[in-house]
């Protein structure tokens, strides 16, 4: 098999501040050699690229991912996935595969979808139907009845029951049941409501399972070798999850220092995910949607604004001392709703440098390295190194002093999966 020799390299691998001037060569799927000096020559065959400087990274990893979200209104969220048929989401989910690849990402941990679509999308790439990138399928989104994210949008008397993305359950032998009926339909990773908030109506300081009902859908899961995630936005939730052992945390918009201590004691994931939460402050703050909303519902409508407001606010403030206590903070948010839509993935790391303040090299890891983590596979997956698989960018630009450039789609000038590639925009006159 022809082997990639990429030199002149910007390396940003993931871990460690940019090396200029390295060369990777690539054989077959896997990163066969780094150098900084003493390259060996390279052989006849060798496809052998000249990057002048620009950036060689890792793949991006996205963690909360919904292959069926497109153009989801805010609030619609439990009770949505009925308005098409589940062909037609089959097939925007395919597109967004692909679309997610062509914008560098190669991994990406689903966070919930109906019909068994994610497990066949899993069938379409290994059997090469599909492109996208390498991932983890979802589960519907489990919830006790009454829970407040079903009440938001799931209004009883619309007798949905368990249609769409929403399955519900009470008590720990039908939860149990219902993780391993998702298992048993090809999820990796089942998705549970913990709270609500995080547009899920506004954040009590509540949790929506009772224990056992918790520690049941996390015994169910792990003792077949899933994983689980929870929507937890109140720190009692997030608090309950990772203690009872759930694997990712989304959203965790109320965590506090017990929840640090928790969560680092559990080797849990955090999915902040906010990029989603200004953007829906951004349009649904406006003076013309304020005046839309029938008088019924404004109650509701402004309490759960209101939450938003002040959850993203304390979250933006207390992320840098979620980094700095060493949790595992990964990137994937909310893509496929009305504001956010697919395409849009840098977005998010552009946003928590200059939204948040995170250090550009923090973040992407949170895209990288940690991503791989999070998903199971970082022994082989998220650095650029020596034996593990090539899945690879080329971007023409420094992401650790402009994590702008990775927004660009001209920009990026390859991807590699699995040392093929995805997008070649290498152009000739780079090659030897
Ligand atoms: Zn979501």
């Amino acid at each position: 098999m022809t082997r990639i020799v990429f030199r002149n390299a910007n390396l940003v691998d993931g871990e460690n501040p940019a090396r200029p001037g390295v060369t990777v060569i690539v054989d077959g799927e896997r990163i066969d050699g780094v150098y900084d000096r003493a390259v060996p020559e390279p052989g006849p065959g060798d496809r052998v690229i000249d990057l002048a400087g620009r950036t060689l990274m890792p793949g991006l990893f996205s963690c909360h991912f919904h292959t069926t979200f497109h153009e989801l209104a805010p609030g619609e969220a439990p009770a949505l996935q009925i308005l098409h048929s589940p062909a037609t989401y089959t097939l925007l989910a395919a597109r967004n595969l692909r679309t997610a690849l062509e914008c560098g990402v190669t991994g990406i941990v689903c966070s919930s979808a109906p019909y068994g679509i994610d497990a066949a999308l899993k069938q379409g790439l290994g059997e090469g139907w599909i492109t996208g990138p390498r991932m983890l399928g979802g589960s519907h989104e489990l919830m006790a009845t009454n829970d407040i994210a079903a009440g938001v949008s799931r209004n009883y008397w619309l007798g949905l029951g368990n249609q769409g993305l929403v399955r519900t359950a009470d008590g720990a032998d039908a939860f149990r049941s219902l993780v391993r009926e998702e298992i048993r339909d090809g999820a990796d990773v089942v998705k549970i409501s913990a709270s609500g908030g995080h547009n899920a109506g506004p954040t009590e300081d509540l949790v929506n399972l009772m224990p056992d009902e918790l520690e049941a859908v996390v015994d169910a899961a792990h003792s077949r070798g899933r994983l689980v995630r929870a929507h937890a936005a109140s720190r009692a939730a997030v608090l309950a999850c990772a203690k009872t052992g759930v694997d990712l945390i989304d959203h965790a918009d109320r965590m506090d220092e017990e929840c640090i201590e928790v969560i680092l004691e559990k080797d849990a994931t955090v999915v902040p995910s906010l990029l989603y939460i200004l953007r829906v402050l951004d349009f649904m703050g406006g003076d013309q949607i304020q005046a839309m909303v029938s008088p019924g519902v404004r109650p509701m409508f402004e309490k759960t604004l209101q939450s938003m407001r002040e959850d993203s606010a304390y979250l933006t403030d207390f992320l840098p001392r979620v980094e700095e206590a060493g949790v595992r903070i990964v990137c994937g948010d909310d893509f496929g709703t009305t504001f956010l839509p697919h395409g849009e993935y840098a977005q998010e790391l552009e946003f928590y440098v200059k939204h948040v303040g995170m250090a550009p090299i923090d973040v992407v890891r949170w895209a990288t390295r940690n991503g791989a983590q999070a998903m199971g596979r970082g022994d082989d997956l998220g650095t650029v190194e020596v034996g593990k698989l090539a899945d690879l960018l080329v971007v023409d630009g420094d992401p650790l002093t402009d994590i702008g450039c990775l927004q660009d789609r001209e920009r990026l000038h390859g991807v590699i999966l699995g040392g093929e590639f995805a997008v070649d925009r290498l152009s000739r006159s780079s090659e030897a």
